[in-house]
Order: structure tokens, then C-alpha cells, then sequence
């Protein structure tokens, strides 16, 4: 038997995860051939952040909370891997999993590589060649250390080919948040800001802001929501604040009759909402995946990304972050001049059980 350490620390980790255990629990369905704990780092904790995609993802407990909580990039990464050494001093698993660019993504397998634990790295190889965002740190350090890499595009693929990975340790698997979503699109939930808003189909926008870049400098942000509302041709917004973007503004004073901030949804609410809309505004990379899927059109407030496939073959279009570039995407888009998607290599809901076969078959 294989013994799996699976470690989640934030809200995309969560989604990411859910199909692999979905797959593990069918694979031992004959004989048990994984055993896994899965590893909760804690860098978010509350409700809306964490304990919703575990209910509604049907994500089991943790088995352990390292509760490293909120910090700074340096007092996370010290947490998690003080706590995660801990718990390898115990006992060490077969292969250590990790998902993702978040801070835990980087520190567990730093920990797990020191104590001779390989490390596999799903969304492994993906660049933005952007070394301002912590998160391109997170996937060099993590690339550079890790066994094996499940990746999701084949520019993936090449960037690791690029920087000197074997061949044999690369697997072109797919996009595990992609499983997710068709996992669950027919459970998707009408949120209450539905109703309460009365938002009619196409006829609003969904918009979420968290990176540094866009939210770390109060004026800058207050310039670019004013930007948006100005240019959305008087249809609701509907931004759901990341916690980090909240405790900026908070202190802006921003407001507008069409601008609706509100708490993080759950995923199924998420996701009802972007369905919908007449388009996304967002600066997130999971979700230019999510409108690709949907066919949604994606305007990404990012001069870099790390999925270009969301660009060259989904609804997706970096914008930068000047707001400048707000008005001619929002003409565009409202003369019908925004792309329609197609669907990336393998992006087919069947990842996570490609990942456990050749586990399981090599591990
Ligand atoms: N998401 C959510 N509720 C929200 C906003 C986002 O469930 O209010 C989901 C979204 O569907 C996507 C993920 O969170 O799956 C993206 O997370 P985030 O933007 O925090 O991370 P990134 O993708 O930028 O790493």
C-alpha cells in the first residue's frame, strides 16, 4: 500500500484536492491500494474561506491542523514548516503531495524533500516569469525540488523540459480544478444576493480582486473599481472581497449604487454567479480556468500569466493593470466583439483519476 501525505492551506488548494481523494476513495474501492492524511497548513481558516469547500466539496476532515493562521509570507512559510516537520518526524509517508503556488504549496515540500520524502507537485511547471508575485516564487522553489509534476498544459511541460526536468518525471494530466467543476456544475446554488439584488442572466458582472499588484496600494484600487463601475454600462457588479483586499478597503471610503461588496461565496454560489454573467473581471488564476470552461468572458487585470491556454484557446484577455485599459475591453465586449472559448488539451474532468493510476502503478 502507498501512504499519501495531501496538503491543502488555502482556498484554491481545497478545490484542487477534492477530486484526488474522490479518486483515491474509488480506486481502494476493491482493495485498499492509497492510504492518505490529508494536511490542513491552516493559512485559511474561517468559515467562508475554508470549512464551506470542505462541506461542499465533501472534503473530509483533516486528518492534522498545523493552524499556522494569518502573517506574513516569512512567518507562514517559518509555521508550516516547523509544524509539518513535526508531524514527519512521527511518521513519513511514500510520496508527499502538494497542489498549487500558495505558501504551504513551497514549504511542505521543501520539509518533505529534506527528510527524503519525494515530493509530487500537481499544476506543477506552470510560469508567469513574474518574480514580483510570491506565488511564481512558491512554483520555482517547489519545481526545483519536486519528483514528479501532474501538469495541466503542455507550456507547462515545456517550462520544466526548459529548465532541465527529465522527461520521465513530467505527466501531462490535466486540471484537477477543472474536475471540480464539472463535478459540480449541475450543483451549482443560487446565492441569496440573487434574489436580494434581483440580477437578471448576462446582465451583471462578477469581479474579484486579491493580488498584490492591484490591491496593495489603497489610490490605485479605488482608481481601478471607479474605472470598472464607470465603464459597465450601469449593470450590477457583484465582489465577493478576498479577505486580504477587504482590510484594504475598508479604509477607501469606495461606493456606488452598482457595486456590491460582499463576503466570499461558497463555491457552488461562486460559480452559479459566473455562469451567469455577462463576464467576469478578476485577477485570479483559477478562475480565468473556471470562465474558460464556461465560456465566459474573462478580463484578467494581470500583465502576466501562468495559464496562457485560458488566453490562446479560452475566453481569457490580460488587461494589465492600468485602468486605462478598462473602457476599450468594455466596448468591446458590449458590441459582441469579446472571443467565444474552446476547451484545453485534457481538460476533461478526469484528472485526478489519471494522477492516482500512475501513482499507483509507479509509486
Ligand atoms: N472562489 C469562490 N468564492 C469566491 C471567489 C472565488 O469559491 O467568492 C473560487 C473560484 O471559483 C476559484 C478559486 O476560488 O475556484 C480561486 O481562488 P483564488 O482567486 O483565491 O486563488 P487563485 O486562483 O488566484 O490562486
Amino acid at each position: 500500500m502507498i501512504t499519501l501525505d495531501l496538503i491543502v492551506g488555502a482556498r484554491p488548494n481545497f478545490i484542487k484536492i477534492a477530486p484526488i481523494i474522490k479518486a483515491i476513495e474509488r480506486k481502494n474501492i476493491d482493495r485498499k491500494v492509497i492510504s492518505f492524511r490529508l494536511i490542513h497548513t491552516g493559512q485559511h481558516y474561517d468559515a467562508n474561506m475554508s470549512d464551506t469547500f470542505f462541506r461542499q466539496l465533501g472534503i473530509p476532515e483533516p486528518d492534522i491542523n498545523l493552524n499556522v493562521g494569518s502573517g506574513t509570507q516569512a512567518e507562514q512559510t517559518a509555521g508550516i514548516m516547523l509544524g509539518y516537520e513535526k508531524v514527519l518526524m512521527k511518521s513519513k509517508p511514500d510520496l508527499c503531495m502538494v497542489v498549487g503556488d500558495v505558501t504551504c504549496t513551497m514549504a511542505c515540500a521543501i520539509v518533505a524533500r529534506k527528510m527524503l520524502v519525494p515530493v509530487a507537485h500537481v499544476e506543477g511547471g506552470i510560469r508567469s516569469d513574474d518574480r514580483t508575485m510570491p506565488e511564481e516564487i512558491n512554483r520555482i522553489v517547489t519545481d526545483s525540488i519536486t519528483d514528479w509534476f501532474f501538469t495541466t498544459s503542455e507550456t507547462a511541460n515545456n517550462n520544466l523540459i526548459r529548465s532541465g526536468i527529465d522527461d520521465e518525471k513530467i505527466f501531462f494530466v490535466g486540471n484537477t480544478m477543472v474536475d471540480t467543476l464539472l463535478a459540480n456544475r449541475s450543483r451549482f446554488i443560487r446565492p441569496e444576493i440573487w434574489d436580494k439584488l434581483r440580477l437578471i442572466e448576462k446582465e451583471y458582472f462578477v469581479m474579484t480582486l486579491h493580488r498584490p499588484a492591484n490591491v496593495d496600494e489603497g489610490e490605485k484600487l479605488k482608481q481601478l473599481i471607479n474605472e470598472i463601475v464607470k465603464h459597465s454600462h450601469d449593470l450590477p457588479l457583484v465582489f465577493p472581497v478576498h479577505p486580504r483586499t477587504a482590510r484594504i478597503i475598508s479604509e477607501l471610503n469606495i461606493s456606488n449604487p452598482r457595486l456590491h461588496m460582499i463576503k466570499p461565496l461558497g463555491y457552488l454560489e461562486f460559480n452559479y454567479l459566473v455562469e451567469k454573467s455577462k463576464a467576469v473581471i478578476t485577477d485570479s488564476g483559477g478562475i480565468t480556468e473556471e470562465t474558460t470552461m464556461l465560456d465566459i468572458p474573462c478580463m484578467t487585470l494581470r500583465d502576466t500569466t501562468e495559464r496562457p491556454e485560458t488566453i490562446s484557446i479560452g475566453t481569457n484577455e490580460l488587461l494589465g493593470t492600468n485602468p486605462d485599459a478598462i473602457a476599450p475591453a468594455m466596448n468591446r465586449l458590449f458590441n459582441g466583439g469579446w472571443k467565444t472559448g474552446g476547451i484545453p488539451p485534457l481538460w476533461d474532468g478526469h484528472t485526478a483519476e489519471r494522477i492516482i493510476e500512475i501513482i499507483s502503478k509507479t509509486a
